[in-house]
């Protein structure tokens, strides 16, 4: 028997079997079950992600002997003869290449005659953006009203360009791309049935080249078969497609949410000098940083849609090193550098550099992130206070009064500018309070502080040191709390 491709052996032959189309199938089902089956589809969708599959799927629940059903027997001559591309009463037309109003001429002209031994008479249309005006607008009149007998199916990669006017008179389902988790499982799933040894990094490497594309995805699988045999690992699929390893990626990215300038530096000349595409890369290193978004904003079902369960871990590892707030700054500097690439001369330096400042933005502290430490630097104060003072709350509240440094008697301005002797946290709710509560923390702390002698002993800040992108400015705010406190404070 001559070798069948995977992608037409694999070809779903029930709406159960279609991929990540579930919002289409369930439709097109219920329609079916309810008996309320349209006169014309149209199916709008990237290439290779099941519309021409789907047009004859329906048309083999439309005329199946055992029909009109939702789970077409697959095994009548009808079915059969429908999932060949061969039957008489199911009229395929290419309207690339048919796209002249003679060519829809020929087709009303088949409008007519009943179907030879089915039930409906079909008629798919594939790319049928293509039609010229005229095409079009001869179609219009048997599109608003076909015999009962008739339906039609239209197919296409570009929606934008079909008339309005056939886009009113048909039932619009926009297909979606098969997302990269969906497209690993069925690649999975034929592997095993297919008898090929292949790890899971491969299958990822071949579901990210694809783009959402389940028929790349397998034309891809059967010129690796071809390359390699039967036992294929990660290795052989960048090597044939020249992607980037996962580890490499991530390793990238973990660079990149580490501040690691050197190990950033490293890995891009290493990628660049093993001949890697950059642009490729770079949308690749987006997808991973959003797909670290989608975990820290909407957790781990939701990735889950979209990676493996390795990836899903290191999503997991990674959220902790940074804020969503610096992940979405990140994405977008990567997002600015993506539509840059065309014109850069150099395109590694571009890479680099913006890399670099996605290093610094991942490392930058919020003023959110300030506040809270200060509050929390705040209300520790009171607890130990109030630990430390037996008469209850009122003798802690004289603690903490007792605590705050006084105004020094040295600057004689100053003291008018002290309305309060420590931040609250509702005080600064704005960028602009807190620069206006900069210059009292800057007037209480001039001079040494003051109470080192009573204070358990000198401060102590035991969280990561916070760095920031314009020098030593959150620091500073800390000590401004540290000494406000008169020293008190060990976090
Ligand atoms: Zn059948």
């Amino acid at each position: 028997m001559a070798y069948e491709v995977l992608a037409r052996k694999w070809r779903p032959k029930t709406f159960d079997d279609v991929v990540g189309q579930g919002h289409v199938t369930r439709t097109l089902a219920n329609a079916i079950e309810q008996d309320r089956i349209a006169h014309a589809y149209l199916f709008i969708g990237p290439r290779g992600i099941g519309k021409t599959t789907l047009s004859r799927i329906l048309a083999m629940a439309l005329n199946c002997e055992q029909g009109p059903t939702t789970h077409p027997c697959g095994v009548c001559d009808n079915c059969k003869g429908i999932a060949a591309g061969a039957d008489m009463d199911v009229v395929e037309l290419d309207a690339a290449s048919n796209n002249k109003v003679e060519d829809i001429h020929g087709v009303l002209d088949q409008v007519q005659f009943a179907p030879t031994h089915s039930r409906f008479k079909v008629f798919i249309l594939d790319e049928v953006h293509m039609l010229s005006n005229a095409a079009f607008n001869a179609l219009l009149k048997t599109l608003e009203e076909p015999p009962p007998y008739v339906k039609f199916i239209f197919a296409t990669t570009e929606g934008d360009k079909v008339l309005p006017t056939i886009v009113s008179r048909c039932q619009r389902f926009d297909l979606r791309r098969i997302s990269t988790g969906d497209i690993v499982r069925r690649l999975r799933f034929i592997c095993n049935a297919e008898g090929i040894a292949v790890t899971d990094d491969a299958l990822l490497a071949i579901a990210r080249g694809s783009n959402g594309g389940l028929r790349d995805a397998l034309s891809a699988l059967d010129q690796l078969i071809a390359f390699k045999g039967t036992d294929l690992g990660e290795a052989d699929v960048l090597a044939v497609f020249g992607l980037v390893s996962r580890e490499a990626l991530e390793g990238l990215a973990e660079c990149v949410l580490k501040g690691d300038v050197p190990g950033i530096l490293r890995t891009v000349a290493a990628l660049d000098e093993s001949g890697k595409d950059m642009r490729r890369l770079t949308a690749e290193l987006l997808w991973h940083f959003r797909n670290l978004l989608v975990f820290q904003q909407a957790g781990a079902e939701l990735a889950r849609q979209d990676v493996t369960e390795e990836q899903l871990a290191v999503l997991e590892a990674q959220s902790a090193l940074a804020q969503p707030q610096r992940i979405i700054e990140i994405s977008g500097m990567l997002s600015e550098m993506e539509g840059r690439l065309r014109a850069a001369l150099s395109v590694r330096t571009l890479v680099e550099m913006t890399l670099i400042r996605c290093a610094r933005a991942a490392k930058t502290v919020s003023l959110d992130e300030v506040l809270r430490r200060l509050t929390a630097l705040r209300d520790q104060t009171i607890r130990r206070l109030a630990a430390a003072a037996p008469k209850g709350p009122a003798a802690a509240d004289a603690a903490l009064q007792r605590a705050a440094p006084q105004p020094p008697p040295a600057r004689p301005a100053a003291p008018q500018s002290l309305p309060r002797p420590a931040i609250a946290p509702d005080d600064l709710e704005s960028e602009e309070d807190e620069e206006e509560a900069l210059p009292d923390c800057d007037a209480l702390c001039v001079g040494e502080p003051d109470q080192a002698g009573e204070g358990p002993a000198a401060p102590t800040v035991s969280a990561e040191p916070l760095k920031t992108s314009d020098g030593q400015y959150v620091d500073e705010i800390i000590n401004h709390a540290l000494r406000l406190f008169g020293g008190r404070v060990v976090v």
